[in-house]
């Protein structure tokens, strides 16, 4: 048995077969010389190779006109023209001639030439095809290094996942209900596919580095998501502890259902709103099973992040309103497109920015494409009238932002108006408050909007300069940082004095001891992973508003985030209980 320690990700335990996913960055292309009488045999490999590609590609064009319709089927049909490109064919086998490489080598070289002289051109349009280039080249070394690009969706038993770095749209991808854990390299407690491992309700630990390499295809593993430890090959002993660990997890779930349906409110009668983020409309489901009191998130780039392109207004539409039909009269905050970083989506041509975290992403990418903007706003003004929908941006840096963006939600509304498509006039509109700069202008702010919510997982990656998603510093990320306690409670104190209400949706919401502190600086609506929500909801219920007001102000005078922890621990051990 050997034991492997990460971070706790997504709880639960979980013992099963390993499934090893080799994703592009295990992937090391061989780089060999060959002699010339070899030049034939391996330009036959190279031929093969296409051929076979060829026809994976024909398979999924036809699948894809099948089931999505023309515009996906011409991607595919697309592919095949490179595939079959006269000049591609003779430019790879010229340099295969001249240099007497491998022709694994050769193709490599040749897609990272093509990619870079695509990347460079001032057309966003033909800077898109770089991933084009990358995906058929991807394809032919497959098929010449006899590996099958596997696909996670067609996961047919019960695995445990582990990789390297699952990308959210792998997340969004794979068959969910076939991956019973995750164990990853990469990622952080805060990173999206922590975040969707939660949504899913699939234990993970994620940031276990390259230890992650002695895990094989089989292996028996076990999961445990709450302390963040994967135990290869458990011994008799360990298993009969996963199943003591299931049973008190049942009893917990038990314990926890009673307060499902109990409002959160402390122990002298103040009431906070407690309410779920989701990512993909099917996780609606989840959220009224765990007693949320709506949606304070709903990340709609992940409909961006399902396979083929970019939804259309009429697809959007559909799904906002989906989610405000099943969520009925509770409210549904609708952050707009809050890609880049780690939330790559491959149409939009956000890949090769040097510094993705700090680039253009989120709203400064919305503000340029006009287009995108502007139909995904006309999208949620229509989904508006079904129900308690709000509108949030995401990504502020600060005023003269807000106000492009309230101009393109105007603009939207005149287009609507001409259509003839009505709207709900009056719906709320907010900001995520997650860039220093904004919660430093909270009381700027703070007048032109209707709401806060606070992004902890962004307002930390900024604040302590530390990136959410890299296991290395993973240790820094901190929601006890003072630095991060001193911006909360600037943007609570900012809100209230201009009469708003102020949410926080970062994960720091969902954590039990969080949640006093919270409670006592004021924050008056909590948004988390619906599974975390019975949890929260008993923490406020164990307490009074005025122990919690003491405790907030204690922990703002301390120095470090080990101080404010041990407080933390000290003060609240009897309210929030081991395992909780
Ligand atoms: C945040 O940054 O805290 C947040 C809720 O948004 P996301 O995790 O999607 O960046
Ligand atoms: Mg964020």
């Amino acid at each position: 048995m050997k034991t492997l320690s990460g971070l706790s990700a997504s709880p639960g335990i979980v013992l099963g077969p390993a499934f090893v996913f080799l994703d592009d960055e295990e992937r090391t292309i061989p780089r060999y010389s060959i002699a010339s009488h070899e030049l034939d045999g391996e330009w036959e490999r190279f031929t093969v190779a296409v051929g076979k590609a060829k026809d994976d590609v024909r398979g999924l064009r036809d699948r894809a006109l099948r089931e999505m319709g023309e515009q996906q089927g011409a991607i595919f049909e697309a592919h095949l023209l490179m595939l079959e490109d006269p000049e591609v064919h003779e430019s790879i086998e010229g340099s295969l001639r001249e240099t007497l490489l491998n022709i694994e080598w050769v193709v490599h070289q040749y897609e990272q030439t093509m990619i870079k002289r695509l990347e460079d051109l001032s057309d966003p349009l033909l800077q898109e095809r770089a991933v084009d280039v990358h995906d058929i080249s991807r394809r032919i070394l497959n098929h010449l290094m006899f590996r099958e690009r596997f696909s996670l969706a067609d996961l047919d038993r019960d695995v445990v996942l582990v990789a390297h770095n699952l990308l959210p749209s792998d997340m969004i991808a794979m068959n969910r209900y076939r991956v019973k854990g995750i164990v990853m390299a990469a990622g952080g407690k805060t990173s999206h596919t922590a975040i969707l491992a939660r949504a899913f309700e699939i234990p993970a630990v994620l940031g276990l580095g390259p230890m992650v390499r002695s895990i094989r295809n089989d292996d028996v593993i076990m999961v445990d998501g709450h302390t963040g430890e994967v135990l290869i090959d458990p011994d008799e002993h360990t298993k009969e502890r996963y199943h003591r660990l299931l049973k008190i997890k049942i009893k917990r779930d038990i314990d926890l259902a009673m307060f499902v349906s109990l409002p959160a409110r402390s122990k002298d009668g103040h009431t906070v709103i407690v309410k779920a983020n989701i990512e993909v409309p099917e996780e609606t489901e989840s959220v009224l099973r765990h007693g949320a009191e709506g949606i304070g998130l709903f990340r709609s780039e992940f409909l961006f992040l399902q396979p083929g392109r970019a939804p259309s207004e009429q697809a959007q539409y559909e799904a906002y309103r989906t989610v405000l039909e099943v969520m009925g009269s509770k409210p549904v905050t609708i952050r707009t497109l809050d890609v880049g970083g780690d939330k790559v989506v491959p149409d939009l041509a956000l890949e090769s920015e040097k510094n993705p975290l700090l680039g253009w992403r989120a709203i400064r990418y919305c503000l340029a494409d006009k287009e995108l903007f502007q139909s995904q706003l006309r999208a949620i003004l229509r989904a508006s009238v079904v129900g308690d929908a709000r509108i949030m941006f995401p990504m502020i840096s600060g005023a003269d932002e807000l106000d492009a963006a309230l101009d393109a939600l105007e603009e939207a509304k005149v287009s609507c108006d001409k259509r003839g498509q009505p709207y709900r006039r009056d719906m709320p509109v907010g900001i995520m408050i997650e860039i220093p700069s904004a919660a430093m202008t909270a009381d700027i702010l703070a007048r032109k909007v209707d709401f806060f919510s606070i992004g902890t997982n962004d307002l930390i990656q900024y604040t302590i300069a530390v990136d959410r998603g890299n296991e290395r510093v993973a240790y820094l990320h901190e929601p006890f940082h003072p630095a991060v306690l001193r911006l909360i409670k600037r943007v609570i104190d900012d809100g209230h004095a201009a009469g708003i209400p102020v949410s926080m949706c970062g994960e720091m919401a969902s954590d039990l001891h969080a949640a006093v502190v919270l409670l006592g600086l004021g924050l008056d609506e909590f948004s988390m992973s619906a599974v975390s929500v019975p949890a929260v909801k008993k923490t406020i219920r164990a307490v009074t508003k005025a122990e919690a007001v003491v405790l907030a102000e204690e922990a703002m005078s301390l120095g470090t985030h080990r101080e404010i922890d041990a407080l933390l621990h000290d003060r609240l051990k009897k309210v929030i209980a081991l395992g909780d």
